[in-house]
């Protein structure tokens, strides 16, 4: 049996190798599939341009998510393969904090899948799992993927739902059936950054963390203010400006190249 690899904490790419070891890990136990690991290698790409920090503007992004979380009549909580294996805590933490719902969904569905992703959730505290089984007998409409299954009591009947990775079309027919949908998705420019009602342009291993140290913070304030800090948040003008700290990450990586004095710190804490 292939062993695990001892990654050297001095490794400038240590926490991106743990990462991958990890989700190496759950392909073994089930809970990811293959495909779980090509997404993820997309999403990386973009993390190494955005310089594997979390910006100022992914941060007010979580923010206003986490405002619309409490805000929220039925939030519930996406969660696929990778989501699973790399934030199964912060999403039962989260749940809890902003009293929401967690719904397993997954493109490439079987019930051991399923059943796996559910009894991690559940070793991380989490009570009822929806959308497990004969549970998720519900249609997303116009949706051909395995992903248009979901839970009357879950997903469908939801009014807000956080997809901490989630595809195009899928939450392109969640806002047609009226959700509220909030993205975590590095790439600024995907269908499901573009189409969603907030878009998180985080790695979910650093976004999750951060949405419960936010719920923690913002649970007790008043409607108002949370309703104020929807308000103030664009989307558009959010990813336009995650888009740029790329474009200018870019530039400055080109500068400091040929021996000039660029910065990829911009919009970066
Ligand atoms: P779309 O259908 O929205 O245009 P896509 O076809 O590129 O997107 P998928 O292949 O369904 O997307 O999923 C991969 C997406 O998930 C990529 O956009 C990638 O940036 C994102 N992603 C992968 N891993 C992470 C992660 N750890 N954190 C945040 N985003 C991630």
């Amino acid at each position: 049996m292939q062993r695990s690899l001892r990654i050297p904490e001095n490794h400038p790419r240590a926490e991106s190798l743990r990462i991958r070891e990890r989700l190496v890990e759950c392909l073994r136990k089930g809970i990811v599939v293959e495909q779980g690991l090509i997404a993820h290698g997309r999403g990386e790409a973009f993390d190494y341009l955005l310089g594997e920090r979390t910006t100022t503007y992914a941060r007010e992004a979580i923010r206003a998510s986490v405002a619309m979380m409490l805000l929220a009549d039925h939030p519930v909580i996406s969660v696929n393969g990778n989501v699973a294996c790399l934030c199964a805590e912060d999403v039962v933490r989260l749940a809890s904090l902003v009293n929401a719902k967690i719904e397993v969904n997954l493109f490439y569905r079987s019930y051991e899948r399923e059943k796996a992703i559910e009894m991690l959730l559940k070793e991380h505290g989490a009570n009822t799992v929806y959308g497990v089984g004969d549970r998720a007998s519900m249609s997303i409409p116009e949706l051909m993927s395995e992903r248009r299954r979901v839970d009357r009591d879950g997903i469908y009947s939801a009014d807000v739902v956080l997809v901490p990775l989630e595809d195009g079309d899928r939450t392109e027919a969640l806002v047609r059936m009226g959700k509220k949908v909030i993205a975590v998705d590095l790439n600024p420019l995907s269908r499901t950054a573009r189409s969603a009602t907030i878009t998180i342009v985080d790695n979910i291993t650093r976004a999750m963390p951060l949405m419960v140290e936010t719920a923690r913070a913002l649970r007790h304030e008043p409607r108002d203010r949370l309703n104020e800090m929807l308000r103030s948040f664009s989307n558009t003008r959010n990813l336009e400006a995650s888009l740029s700290v790329i474009r200018l990450g870019v530039d400055g990586m080109y500068v400091e190249r040929e021996g000039g004095g660029g910065s990829r710190q911009i919009g970066s804490e």
